[in-house]
């Protein structure tokens, strides 16, 4: 059973225990009532039934009252004072005393009718007393008070004390239940404002029971005397208003006096520290100022709770009508402790229903807060949830990024895509929770089939997978955003044990294609957010791999010619220059001057076209015949220079005249027609004393001018004679 199903339940409970209650109340009859009249001593109240007790000091009243008892045999007769908050009351007459009463102290030992909740103060006459009957009545008091002196048969006291003992512990119960079914939803959703509830209700309990006067068998309260009245109806009057303001919602009110109300209900928390303060003469002043707060907050809260019922607060019309019930049953009871309406049931216990009624009211709006409070909740671990994904994605694209930029700073230029991408799946797995994540793609950064896989094995079952679908791949690697879809051939099904895949283009310039490639486990796919952040992910491989390749292209220009691919002028000179360290003057070298034998004519006959395609082809051959330590530069216009690090001139020779022979050998395709050409070359090693590349140098080029001047095609080494 849900809470609101709890609460619904009380209610019921509620509803069903009250109304007898009442009825039992209002059924009382004064059949068994003999008509007292009031002879008082003190001014003004002769001739009235009722004694006045006015608020301030401590005022005494006494009075005689005179009544003739029928001869009713056995029958006892009561004298009755409601239990108005009098400060002794006493009986006596003709050699007559029962123990004297008060509202502030425990009945004592013997005295009638006192009971647990104690209803009145009751006297009960001798027993067969009849006849004219004259008794002296004696009061103290400093709180208004209006009391009827009775005579009523022991069977109506007993009675009315049953009546007001079962409306009291009704109110009481009711309060309670209350207070309990707070704190158990206040213990499952701890929304704050019912913790102020709460308080209330313990308030309005400790209200009930001061007015009551039940309170008083507590022995430290009843020192408290007439102060303590003032204190619970205070107290209860600020945290009431403090908690009706906040039910209203009142900051969230269009009218800025409302808005303001919170610094009335903080005075009102001020007032409570008058009735602490030790200083007698407030105590006369205290009646006044409890029942002025108590008169303002009511019609505030009622304002406030009309002004939440248009803002739509769950209850707060009733709330509110029930205020207004209050107010005006508060407003009776201070009329009828004024002597100005009778003493009854409605006069007397009204507010304290009034008040009841509030709070129970109170409590069903207030539990439906909890569908509002819950979806806050909900709303905040979404958002705490949220916030730990952003931070924990943060971090790993921040990782992916440093891990591109270290990584693919040093790899060769058809490393790159393959590597960024191996970077992208391992990072895309960490960020599911998954074990492989492939990248499958086609012409990127001249990457002919493109295959990267975060998974250690030769070729995972999903990179096998991402193969055999590769068109599909290819198809939804041109769509804009990622898509979920079944690469296995399976039929669309929300069977979780169906595998579904995953696909994430990459933005990759056109022709070229890739997409990261996962497996999902969840019938329902990837999360949107998921989705995207792969998609971010894919963004940044591709573009610290574009970047990267980027910049190798850049060196590549700086370093290379760009006809033949082979190092440029400057790059030569470089690599002569190193070559040419004092530290490297010790180790052999030597250096090919390579020139082609009757270019001009390749360029007249055939075109420049042809020309620059004989040169390409050229020092592509050349390449294929070194090693990787050796270096093939274009000196300039068809004349290209080898350097041979680590080769003497024996081993030099037999290197020339392997370049020469494969240039003679290999026929250049043009335009389907075959080019064939020769080389010259001219070699020169280092010497010692060779201290400058000029020097070796000149040793080649001449060595190359006797190779022309020889027929050409051939090799000449530089003589002795240079040195
Ligand atoms: P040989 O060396 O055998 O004496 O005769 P050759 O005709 O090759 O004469 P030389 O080396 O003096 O000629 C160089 C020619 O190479 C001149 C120019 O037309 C051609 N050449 C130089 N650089 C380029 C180039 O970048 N592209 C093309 N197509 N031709 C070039
Ligand atoms: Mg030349
Ligand atoms: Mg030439």
């Amino acid at each position: 059973m849900g809470m609101p199903g709890l609460i619904r339940i009380l209610l019921l409970f509620w509803l069903a225990a009250v109304p007898p209650a009442f009825a039992a109340a209002l059924d009382a009859d004064n059949t068994h009532e003999v008509e007292v009249r009031v002879v008082a001593d003190a001014p003004g109240a002769a001739g009235e039934t009722r004694l006045r007790i006015e608020g301030g000091p401590v005022q005494a009243r006494s009075a005689r009252l005179k009544f003739e008892l029928p001869a009713t045999g056995d029958k006892r007769w009561v004298l009755w004072l409601a239990r108005d908050p009098l400060d002794a009351v006493t009986a006596s007459g003709g050699g007559w005393t029962p123990p004297q009463a008060g509202f502030f102290r425990v009945p004592a030992d013997g005295q009638a009718y006192q009971g647990t909740f104690p209803a009145g103060f009751g006297f009960p006459l001798p027993r067969g007393a009849s006849g004219p009957q004259e008794l002296r009545l004696d009061l103290q008091g400093s709180v208004r008070a209006a009391p009827v002196p009775r005579v009523l048969s022991e069977q109506d006291v007993l009675r009315y004390v049953g009546r007001e003992t079962a409306l009291a512990v009704a109110v009481y119960a009711a309060l309670a239940t209350l207070l309990i079914a707070t704190l158990a939803l206040y213990s499952a959703i701890r929304d704050p404002l019912f913790l102020l509830y709460a308080a209330y209700v313990v308030a309005a309990a400790a209200l009930m029971a001061v007015a009551n006067g039940h309170a008083f068998a507590i022995p430290g309260l009843r020192a408290l005397g007439a102060r303590g009245l003032w204190l619970a109806m205070l107290g209860f009057n600020a945290i009431a208003l403090t908690t009706l303001l906040r039910f209203a919602d009142v900051r969230g009110s269009g009218s800025p006096l409302l808005r303001g109300m919170d610094r009335l209900a903080m005075a009102m928390w001020a007032l409570l520290l008058l009735p602490l303060l030790p200083l007698p003469a407030i105590s006369g002043g205290l009646q006044a100022v409890a029942t002025g707060a108590w008169m303002l907050a009511m019609p505030v809260a009622a304002w406030a709770t009309l002004d939440g019922a248009r803002r739509g607060i769950p209850m707060a019309l009733a709330t509110a009508t029930a205020l207004l019930a209050l107010f005006a049953s508060a407003g009776a009871h201070e009329a009828m402790h004024r002597g100005w309406i009778e003493d009854g049931i409605l006069a007397r216990h009204g507010y304290q229903f009034a008040v009841v009624l509030v709070s129970a009211i109170l409590f069903v709006g207030m539990s439906s807060r909890l569908a509002l409070v819950r979806r806050r909740l909900d709303d905040e671990t979404l958002a705490r949830r949220d916030s730990e994904d952003r931070l924990r994605f943060e971090r790993l694209r921040a990782g992916l990024a440093q891990a591109l930029q270290d990584e693919l700073r040093t790899a060769p230029a058809d490393e790159i895509a393959p590597h960024a991408f191996r970077l992208l799946c391992g990072h895309a797995c960490e960020l599911l929770g998954i074990e492989d994540a492939v990248v499958l793609g086609n012409g990127y950064l001249g990457n002919e089939l493109l295959l990267a896989q975060s998974s250690e094995r030769q070729v995972s079952p999903l990179a096998q997978a991402a193969l055999v679908a590769r068109n599909i791949v290819r198809l939804h690697a041109q769509n804009r955003g990622p898509v979920h879809v079944r690469i296995d051939g399976a039929l669309a099904s929300d069977d979780p044990r169906v595998p579904q895949y995953a696909i994430v283009p990459m933005r990759l310039p056109s022709p070229a294609w890739a997409a990261l490639v996962l497996r999902v486990q969840s019938a329902q796919g990837l999360a949107e957010g998921e989705l995207d952040a792969l998609a971010e992910l894919a963004r940044i491989a591709v573009g610290h791999a574009g970047e990267a390749h980027a910049a190798i292209q850049l060196r590549k220009t700086a370093e290379y010619d760009a006809l033949t691919g082979s190092l440029n002028r400057r790059s030569l000179d470089q690599a002569l220059a190193r070559e040419f360290k004092p530290s490297a003057l010790q180790a052999p070298l030597s250096v090919l001057f390579i020139d082609i034998d009757w270019f001009k004519r390749i360029n007249d006959e055939h075109g420049h076209a042809c020309g620059d395609h004989c040169l390409r082809s050229v020092a592509a051959t050349l390449r294929a015949e070194l090693r990787p330590g050796d270096a093939l530069g274009r000196y300039g216009g068809e004349e290209f220079l080898v350097l041979l690090p680590g080769h003497d001139a024996a081993a030099s020779r037999v290197i020339a005249e392997r370049l020469r022979q494969a240039i003679e050998s290999s026929a250049i395709d043009w335009q389907g027609m075959r080019v064939m050409l020769t080389i010259s070359i001219g070699m020169a090693a280092r010497r010692a004393g060779d201290h400058q590349a000029s020097a070796l140098l000149e040793r080649a080029d001449k060595a190359l001018y006797a190779a022309k001047h020889q027929g050409r095609n051939r090799v000449c080494v530089a003589p002795a004679a240079f040195i």
